[in-house]
């Protein structure tokens, strides 16, 4: 017979392990401590910012006090962010013959400001360059093309971007390219055609970060069979947990941990809550409709339309919608933890390229509250470590390595 002491101990057990598969829930002044102790520790690394729109379209400098965006050095100091993956994105619709002289002036910007704000940035193109850049007590920066599309089908421009510092791309974004199909299209080549296989032995050989955030499924198990490195999905969420088609079904999940590769969980409303999604797609077509008639009221005067006009119509559209709390995005990590395991997650926040960020993480200043959020729930510090950026570091070295041997 057990004890009544015993029974309590026995229902406590078991509802420990109800909340949480990895370990016990820490205590509200243990789970500070170990955050406090992280924050110090871990270089914190986010794989996908879209910031450079900001700076080549309306010269935003990164050193605003007041920065209307969700990236800004003060901001990154509050978040004790250690590294930025800056986007090199160009909209889909883009002329097809400027789709690379836009990206140049993105990258170009980037540097601008770096070179600008040497005292605390510094452009790392290596995982041991991000460290030694932390170690230094700066931000390490570094760039992503987001969309096969800005290779206009030559493989050569991904050698000049690799050259420029480029350490990943998105092998699509919402449209299918002429060599890979997109999860925001239609299904057009069955996933990789020959060309796109190419892309991903030249980026395997390049040392750049074969990304499957935005491709169709088939792309992505297409992009595993041919890669020789582990791949990262910069900027994707748990399909289980909110089924859009940008997510990763537990499957994919699987599949991308055997590859070793990593997945960066989104902080997007829309990817994180089923019940946003849902709200989203009522007012989706309104959205649209009113951002396309703002920009052609600036167009009919020779201007675009300005990024801070078009949060406005957005917020003003989006307001009512039920935004998730920050903690969903821990909820994500929880579940790709459980799913792929503790090597294979990692944060890609997509700031400045969403509409809607979750209820207290409404921009970079607010990572802390989320280290705070897992630390609670019980991960160990090396655990934190992983997921705030050493996977990242990981995969980039694997990847690093696997181009020496491709270039032997
Ligand atoms: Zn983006
Ligand atoms: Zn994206």
């Amino acid at each position: 017979m057990l004890n009544t002491r015993q029974i309590f101990k026995v229902i406590l057990a078991s509802s420990l392990a109800a909340v949480s598969l990895f370990s016990s829930q820490r205590s509200p002044v243990d789970a500070e401590k170990t955050a406090e102790r992280v924050l110090q520790q871990a270089i914190i690394i986010d794989t996908h910012a879209d910031t450079p729109q900001m700076m080549l379209d309306e010269g935003y400098d990164l050193a605003q006090p007041e920065s209307p965006y969700m990236v800004s050095i003060p901001k990154m100091r509050q978040g004790h962010l250690g590294a930025e993956f800056f986007s090199i994105w160009v909209d889909v619709t883009w002329p097809k013959q400027d789709l690379i002289h836009r990206a140049l002036d993105l990258i170009e910007v980037v540097n601008e400001q770096v070179a600008r704000h040497s005292d605390v940035l510094g452009m790392a193109t290596t995982a041991d360059e991000i460290v030694r850049i932390h170690l230094q007590g700066k931000f390490a920066i570094l760039m992503g093309v987001e969309g096969g599309h800005i290779i206009e089908d030559d493989l050569r421009v991904l050698d000049i971007y690799s050259r420029l510092g480029v350490r990943y791309m998105t092998l699509t974004h919402t449209a299918n390219t002429d060599w890979a199909d997109s999860s925001g299209d239609q299904p057009k080549w069955t996933g990789l055609t020959d060309l796109g296989k190419q892309v991903v032995e030249r980026m395997n050989r390049l040392g750049m970060m074969v990304d499957i955030s935005h491709v169709s499924d088939k792309t992505f198990y297409d992009g595993l069979a041919v890669s020789k490195a582990p791949v990262i999905a910069s900027h994707s969420s748990c399909r289980a947990l909110c089924n859009v088609p940008r997510n990763m079904s537990d499957d994919m999940i699987r599949a991308l941990a055997k590859n070793g590769g990593v997945m960066d969980i989104n902080f997007y409303s829309g990817f994180l809550s089923q019940a946003y999604a849902d709200a989203n797609k009522k007012v989706e077509k309104q959205l649209n409709a009113e951002l396309a008639a703002a920009r052609a009221r600036y167009a009919s005067q020779g201007k675009r339309l300005p990024y801070p006009e078009e949060q406005k119509i957005e917020r003003s559209v989006l307001k009512d919608l039920p935004a998730p709390s920050y903690t969903a995005i821990a909820d994500h990590i929880d579940h790709a933890v459980q799913v792929g395991g503790v090597d294979h997650v990692g944060l890609g926040s997509d700031f400045d390229g969403i509409d809607s960020a979750p209820v207290g993480m409404e921009d970079v200043s607010k990572l802390p509250d989320l280290v705070r959020e897992l630390a609670r729930r019980g991960y160990s510090e090396q655990d934190l470590k992983k997921i705030l950026g050493g996977n990242l570091l990981r995969v980039m070295r694997q990847v690093e390595s696997v181009s020496r041997d491709m270039r032997k």
